[in-house]
């Protein structure tokens, strides 16, 4: 049997970094220094090839601490994927933490028809140190990306997070600790696969692409979007400089409970004033768990007449995330992108 072959695309975080002597603070290093403490990896059945993320106009881009991350640099990592599609059966990308869940999002909304693992993995403590979580992340994150079934099918063909001893959906997840191995979880999906003893692929669980059918990789996204928090006291004049921001076209808003918000007629008549120039405002709840359901409470239905849409149980990183994409794909069809934005394209 052919040897699998997976490319690993480095782009910073913990996994990586090292302690600057000057300032005591991590910050990351090169990805020659971080596969020499992997030396396992010659051990697995698979070739694993080190993949550079360029930019747009073909320099090497840096590896970056995960808070610097950018739609650009998603777009890189999307590119990354697509240039070498062909080549590997699986892909397996090394990133920070912080934001793993959003790139892991976008990346989901960026690659259609996804027929091979892409698999974000990272570490809460770097690569050298003697307890670092890394080396299982990055070992099992190979071993799940080179995974394929009996019809040499890849058994993930999706976009996933590995950490802690589970896949999870990439745009179902959330960062939850950061303390905790087990840093992500995924509150209104299940885990896609469990690693103990053994590792058990959830199949029912998998989305099941077209395989006859190519990937297709979209790279613009547009970031005129903007997450805010309602919160017992919020001011008129500050969501009225929001919803009112000429450039702003998508809101999320993070409401109470199962979609709730304070019925003060001001928010209501801001919020119609919004929908009707075109902006398109999300309902996602503050409870990680559950789903919005605006008609439970009248608080709630009274968003739906504002012309707020339900964000369901979606998690804030995939809705934003989702924005962008749609807007990008979609730019002068509102419509579209609140219809698009009430159906599952990736399975978030
Ligand atoms: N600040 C780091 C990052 O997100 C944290 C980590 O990798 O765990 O890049």
């Amino acid at each position: 049997m052919n040897k699998r072959k997976i490319l690993l695309i480095y782009t910073g975080g913990t996994i990586g970094m090292n302690r600057n002597p000057a300032t005591g603070a991590l910050e990351p290093f090169d990805f020659h220094h971080l596969l020499e403490h992997v030396p396992e990896l010659q051990q697995l059945d698979a070739i694993v090839d080190n993949g550079q993320l360029t930019s747009d106009d073909g320099r090497l881009l840096p590896p970056i601490d995960s808070s610097d991350m950018t739609p650009s640099l998603w777009s890189a990592v999307a590119r990354c994927i697509a240039t070498h599609y062909d080549s590997y059966d699986g892909f397996v990308v090394l990133h920070g933490t912080d934001t793993m869940a959003y790139t892991a999002s976008a990346l989901s909304f960026m690659l259609e028809n996804l027929t091979k693992p892409v698999i974000f993995t990272g570490s809460q403590l770097p690569i050298d140190q003697l307890r670092t979580d890394g080396k299982e992340n990055i070992i099992t994150a190979v071993e799940i990306a080179a995974a394929k079934d009996d019809d040499g099918h890849a058994m993930v063909p999706e976009v996933g997070i590995y950490f802690g001893g589970r896949l999870l959906r990439g745009n179902r997840t959330t960062k939850e600790s950061a303390e905790a191995f087990r840093a992500f979880e995924s509150f209104n999906y299940p885990c896609l696969v469990d690693a103990g003893v053994d590792i058990t692929y959830h199949r029912e669980r998998i989305l099941k692409p077209d395989f006859s059918k190519p990937m297709v990789p979209h790279y613009d996204l547009d970031n005129n979007v903007i997450i805010f928090s309602l919160f017992p006291g919020i001011r008129e004049d500050l969501i009225q400089h929001i919803i009112h921001a000429p450039t702003l076209k998508a809101i999320v808003m993070r409401t109470f409970g199962s979609g709730n918000a304070p019925q003060q007629p001001w928010l209501l008549n801001a919020l119609r004033e919004g929908t009707e120039q075109g902006k398109v405002i999300v309902n996602i709840s503050q409870c990680v768990q559950g789903a919005v359901e605006m008609t439970r409470y009248d608080c709630g239905y009274y968003l739906q007449q504002a012309g707020v849409i339900s964000g369901r149980d979606s998690t804030v990183e995939s809705a934003v995330t989702k924005l962008m994409f749609l807007l990008a794909q979609y730019p002068d069809d509102t419509d579209k992108v609140r219809e698009m934005m009430g159906k599952s394209i990736r399975g978030e």
